[in-house]
């Protein structure tokens, strides 16, 4: 087999390194004759399993102490429905910023549950999208927490600023950018992430909730998305994806190996700026978003001439770049290049679209 890289959006690429460790002890894992999916999440083995995933977990984006670090079910959607039970009564109202997919999917869900109002949308200007300044106001401080979405996967945005609340609680879904970038947790009332962007399989989500915020959920929330519930019971009040928080922490520890979360952000920072120079040298590819919000985990661009598309990820896929089509919302092409995709995938890529333009240009 010649070698695949892997551009899916998520489910994505996992670490190859990940990939053969979990392979090789599939069957027989730790010499107990059976795979680490076929025991027990309450056995010593699993436990511990469990807590180093979260002790390096905590480490790789230092987590303060009082923080709960929770292993969910129900991946980001989950969240959408979780955080406003958590935070918030019914009367309550909260603020949410609208950038794309996902922070409209966290919006909707969230008006079944509570007051929530649109505080800012992304505007566009000269046919570049770009994001409004993230301030609430002193008369805007009722709002029990603001909630955006640092990177949004589909559209190809990225908001590396923090947004400025005065005291009202930030909630980050990082789904797709966790991990891939420095950031300063103690800034955040919760982040939140599906596992299958940068941490793991689908199913599973990472929650981190600082601890003040955890008796604030009113009482019909279900006990299995209780963020007190789940912090009492170590994420085990029913059986957690034991699979999937193995394999994170495999994923964990790859990252401890790599040098962390800095050496990470370095990593994409050069495979992003690789991708986007190539778009941007010629006018046979465009990307549609401003240059300060440009994501470096998932990189849109339009083939200028539309109907080469098909011809592009026919011969893509030829040449061992997979899914690079891009979401059918915004068409043209997406490249998701979280922390698992190498260097090479990224300039195999770009000398691929380089040929492309040549040939059809
Ligand atoms: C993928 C994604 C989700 C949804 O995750 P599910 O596990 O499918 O519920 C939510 N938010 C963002 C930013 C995502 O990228």
């Amino acid at each position: 087999m010649s070698k695949i890289f892997n551009f899916c959006a998520g489910p994505a690429m996992l670490p190859v390194e990940v990939m053969q460790k979990a392979q090789a002890e599939f069957v027989n894992w730790q010499n107990l004759g059976c795979s680490v999916m076929e025991i027990s999440h309450r056995s010593k083995e699993f436990i511990e399993v469990a807590e180093q995933a979260e002790q390096n977990l905590r480490n790789l984006l230092n987590v303060p102490a009082n923080y709960s670090v929770l292993f969910a079910h129900g991946g980001g959607r989950g969240q959408f429905s979780a955080v406003p039970m958590n935070l918030a009564t019914a009367e309550q109202s909260a603020a949410y910023l609208l950038t794309g997919s996902w922070s409209d999917g966290a919006f909707n869900e969230a008006e079944k549950y509570l007051n929530a109002k649109i505080v800012g949308r992304t505007e566009t200007h000269d046919g570049l999208v770009s994001v409004p300044k993230l301030i609430l106001n002193e008369d805007e401080q009722d709002f029990a927490y603001y909630h955006f979405c640092p990177n949004e996967t589909v559209e190809g945005i990225e908001i590396s600023e923090l947004p400025q609340t005065g005291n009202v609680p930030i909630v980050a879904d990082m789904s797709s950018n966790i991990l891939s970038r420095q950031i300063d947790v103690s800034q955040y009332g919760v982040i939140y992430a599906g596992a299958q962007k940068n941490i793991g399989p689908s199913g599973l989500s990472v929650v981190i909730v600082r601890e003040d915020l955890l008796d604030r959920a009113r009482d019909t929330t279900p006990s299995f998305m209780h963020y007190q519930t789940m912090t009492k019971y170590q994420s085990m009040y029913n059986t957690p994806p034991t699979y999937a928080w193995y394999l994170a922490g495999l994923v964990f520890k790859w990252l401890k190996a790599n040098g962390g979360v800095a050496a990470m952000e370095q990593k994409n920072i050069e495979k992003a700026a690789l991708l986007y120079r190539c778009i941007d040298e010629s006018d046979f590819y465009l990307n549609k978003v401003h240059p300060d919000f440009r994501s470096r985990m998932n990189v849109g661009f339009h083939l200028a001439d539309n109907k080469l598309d098909e011809l592009f990820l026919q011969q893509a896929e030829k040449a061992g770049l997979r899914a690079l089509k891009g979401h059918r919302i915004v068409g043209g092409m997406r490249a998701s290049i979280y922390n698992a995709m190498p260097l090479e995938g990224v300039s195999t890529l770009t000398e691929f679209m380089r040929d492309f333009a040549r040939s059809h240009g």
